[in-house]
């Protein structure tokens, strides 16, 4: 399966000149939740995630997504496992459940995301549910920024990663871009200017 391509099909994937959240400038952006307009091309990729989580003999009882951007990859991968789907949101200095939803001592989770940058999201939901005395069984995201080591893939973590090492980490591909401090941005030395990848204009 080509994932860039999917991403770029979906126009997931955007080419230009871009102000990320963290002040950098970059080339690329991935929109992820465009990848998953169509429901039917979302569970193709979950499909396959899924299988990925299935081959390395991971079992698992629920998804649990952090809210609001894994919680449409968090319910097709449910869908793809054949089991449960439920989602955490923010509170002050972390996540919770709410809406009913609840979990058992030693039920076994894999936290989803659509996508994992640094991971610190993904980290608070499954402090949460840990606190619950559930147990988090594995990460899983559609696409990997390239800060955590996912299961197959090439790069190391860096620092940044917050996910723990000892629960392993499921991605369909690695999106690995150059990223730029504006005072060295290859990108503004050409004369355009960066704009903030959603907005219009
Ligand atoms: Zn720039």
């Amino acid at each position: 399966m080509d994932v860039e391509q999917i991403y770029k099909d979906a126009n997931a994937l955007l080419e230009g000149h871009f102000l990320l959240a963290s002040g950098n400038h970059s080339s690329r952006y991935l929109q992820s939740a465009k990848v998953l307009e169509y429901p039917q091309k979302a569970s193709l990729l979950t499909d396959v995630l899924a299988k990925m989580i299935k081959d390395n003999g991971i079992e698992a009882d629920t998804v649990c997504a952090p809210a609001l951007g894994g919680v449409v990859a968090g319910y097709e991968l449910a869908r793809s496992l054949g089991i449960r789907s439920i989602f955490v949101e923010k509170k002050e200095g972390g996540m919770e459940l709410r809406r009913g939803f609840e979990v058992a001592p030693g039920e076994k989770i894999i936290i989803c995301e659509d996508i994992i940058t640094t991971g610190g999201s993904a980290l608070k939901a499954a402090e949460a549910i840990e606190a619950l005395g559930a147990k988090v069984v594995a990460f899983a995201s559609l696409a990997n920024r390239g800060f955590c080591k996912r299961v197959g893939g090439h790069n190391e973590a860096k620092s940044e990663c917050k996910l723990p090492s000892n629960v392993p980490f499921f991605a369909l591909e690695d999106f690995t871009f150059e990223m730029y401090s504006p005072e060295v941005c290859p990108l503004c030395k050409e004369g355009s200017t960066a704009v903030k990848p959603g907005s219009k204009g």
